[in-house]
């Protein structure tokens, strides 16, 4: 999305709001600031004009103003600069976490279609431009900005005509900025942009390193990782380049006119109006504006690169969030099920991969769903607690379309174990109790018993206590299934969905669970997706789902008996593998 400038500035200005206190200290100290500067060009007239005739209350008095203009330069500073940081970084901090919040309820579709990298450099690189451009660019802004406007009225008071032959020059400056200012800006998404990719490819090749490495694929890692760098390089040597030219130019231009200004200035005519301290002060005030205005072009980039970055961040701040219009807040569901006709895409240009789905689970039933990788089993159950809408068809629980429960209260109501498992650097009890602070530890220990957890967990160096590491690198692949299936019974939802839930686990601990999860099923609605068919067969009902469509259902009995079923087929399959 696309954003004018003015648009941006209004709606970082509504980030200062809050501050304002803050803002106008800082403004106000700038403000003594860019007086007691000037008041330098008062001084040196005053000097000039006094040496012709010297008297005693000026000799005491010179001394008192250089020490009381410096005195409240050095109070305009503190003032300026620590208040305008204190603004600037409550604005980023804010800013920061809108960002994320905002990120945390995005649809899944948003997840689908940007990478984790993109949206991680986000949050950490594009803040900090906006950083940049909140604390330097405002404080030399202001700082420098105030600093030139008293020159410049200092400069009119003593001499209006020649102030204004000087600005004549100020149309030159401002094309010079504004054409630097675009190129700036298209140049910093650039190199916002390769930010994202340096992020997305260096996360991806250090998380899967052993992918990497055994499959040789380091040179390649390497070469992707290059040119994203190279991108980079080259687009931040060209942001370069323009600062590098810009700020000499402008330089040139203000030179020029300095030029200009002395020669005219020294004419017989103007130097007979004037006292030499008048003439002193005018070129002094004049030359001091060559510093602020050199200060002020190269603030331009960092500035342009803020506003890049805010509207990149405004743009992710607009994203639609999840909807949610449902109002209903049940404590605890039944966990009747109804799905009519439901038909789903994971995008309009893509292909059904739910074809009109028509089922009713009972209250406290478990159902098993089987049928090949790739049939529609994991979109189907990720339509429960909406993490996608359904294109077609609506989904009932209780008898009321899930749309109106309040989003939080349907999750609430469902536990989902799925096939990649998420586990955070935290302790055993933590991951087990995710999401609920100051956990009872019997409650915890019973969903781990429950789980067949208890005893690896016991015998971990920390019991409970343990850190799992990294998305539980410290765990197996079985050991952090079992810890989903603690946290789902945890959880103690009404409805609970196993999406190949026991896949990593050796037979053994796979019938141990087996036996739990009948415990645990016992009142609560189950959907059971498996591979393995010998984990389903006490299910109620098993379902053989095939592109998209419900093609057989039944018992196991039943379904075996069918001759030429899909189900008996696979059956036939797995029984000869084994
Ligand atoms: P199953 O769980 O039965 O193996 P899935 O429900 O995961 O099957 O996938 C069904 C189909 O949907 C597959 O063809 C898959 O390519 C596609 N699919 C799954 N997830 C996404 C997604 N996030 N975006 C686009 N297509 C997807
Ligand atoms: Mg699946």
């Amino acid at each position: 999305m696309e954003y004018s400038g003015w648009t941006l500035y209004k709606r970082l200005l509504g980030y200062v709001k809050p501050f304002w206190k803050s803002f106008l200290v800082a403004v106000v100290g700038y403000a003594i600031y860019a007086a007691s500067s000037t008041a330098l060009a008062e001084m040196m007239k005053r000097l000039i004009d006094g040496i012709q005739n010297p008297d005693a209350a000026f000799r005491l008095f010179l001394p008192l103003f250089v020490v009381g203009m410096f005195g409240a330069r050095g109070v305009g500073t503190f003032l300026g600069t620590y208040f305008m940081s204190n603004v600037a970084r409550n604005m980023v901090h804010a800013l920061r976490c809108d960002v994320f919040n905002h990120m945390l309820r995005l649809p899944g579709r948003f997840f689908d279609n940007h990478s984790s990298g993109h949206l991680i450099s986000r949050v950490t690189y594009h803040v900090e431009q906006v950083t940049g451009a909140g604390t330097k660019a405002i404080t030399v802004i202001l700082q420098e900005g105030l600093f030139v406007l008293g020159l410049l009225g200092y400069l009119l008071w003593t001499n209006w005509m020649l102030t204004l032959l000087f600005m004549a020059v100020t149309p030159l400056i401002g094309g010079v900025v504004s054409y630097a200012s675009k190129r700036f800006r298209r140049i910093s998404k650039r190199i916002q942009r390769s930010m994202g990719d340096v992020t997305h490819v260096a996360s991806e090749a250090l998380t899967g390193y052993r992918v990497v490495r055994t499959h040789g694929a380091e040179k390649y890692e390497m070469g992707r990782f290059h040119d994203a760098s190279e991108v980079n390089r080259r687009q931040s040597l060209k942001e370069a380049l323009t600062k590098a030219t810009s700020t000499p130019v402008i330089q040139m231009l203000v030179a020029l006119s300095l030029a200009l200004l002395v020669w005219l200035a020294m004419s017989p005519a103007l130097m007979d109006n004037m006292t030499p301290g008048e003439f002193v002060a005018f070129i002094t005030a004049a030359s001091l504006m060559a510093k602020p205005i050199r200060s002020l072009s190269e603030i331009n980039g960092t500035i342009q690169k803020g506003i890049a970055a805010s509207s990149e961040l405004f743009g992710l701040l607009d994203e639609p969030e999840e909807r949610d219009t449902g109002t209903l807040m049940p404590e605890r569901l039944q966990g009747r099920i109804q799905l009519e006709q439901v038909r789903f895409a994971y995008g309009d240009d893509q292909p059904e991969v739910l074809k009109g789905i028509d089922l009713d689970v009972r209250k406290g039933e478990m159902v098993a769903i089987v049928g090949r990788s790739g049939s529609g089993k994991s979109t189907l159950v990720s339509l429960l607690p909406r993490f996608y809408r359904p294109t077609g068809g609506r989904i009932l629980i209780d008898g009321t379309p899930i749309e109106e429960y309040q989003l939080t209260a349907l999750r609430q109501q469902i536990a989902l174990v799925s096939q990649q498992v998420t586990l955070f650097n935290a302790t055993i009890a933590e991951n087990i109790a995710y999401g609920v602070p100051d956990a009872d530890p019997a409650d915890i220990e019973a969903a781990a018993r429950a789980a067949h957890a208890h005893e690896f967990i016991e015998r971990m160096p920390g019991g409970y206590q343990a850190l799992v590491g990294d998305n539980g690198v410290m765990l197996s692949g079985g050991q952090r299934q079992r810890m989903a299936i603690a946290r789902a019974i945890f959880k103690d939802a009404p409805i609970l969905i196993l999406d190949e839930a026991t896949s990593a686990l050796d037979t053994e601990s796979e019938r141990h669970i087996q036996a739990a999860l009948e415990e645990v099923c016992k009142d609560r609605t189950t959907l059971v997706i498996a591979h393995r068919l010998s984990t389903i067969e006490r299910a109620d009902r098993i379902l053989v789902m095939e592109q998209g469509e419900i093609i057989e259902q039944g018992s196991h009995a039943e379904l075996l008996e069918r001759d030429g079923g899909a189900y008996a087929a696979l059956h036939q399959l797995q029984f000869q593998e084994a």
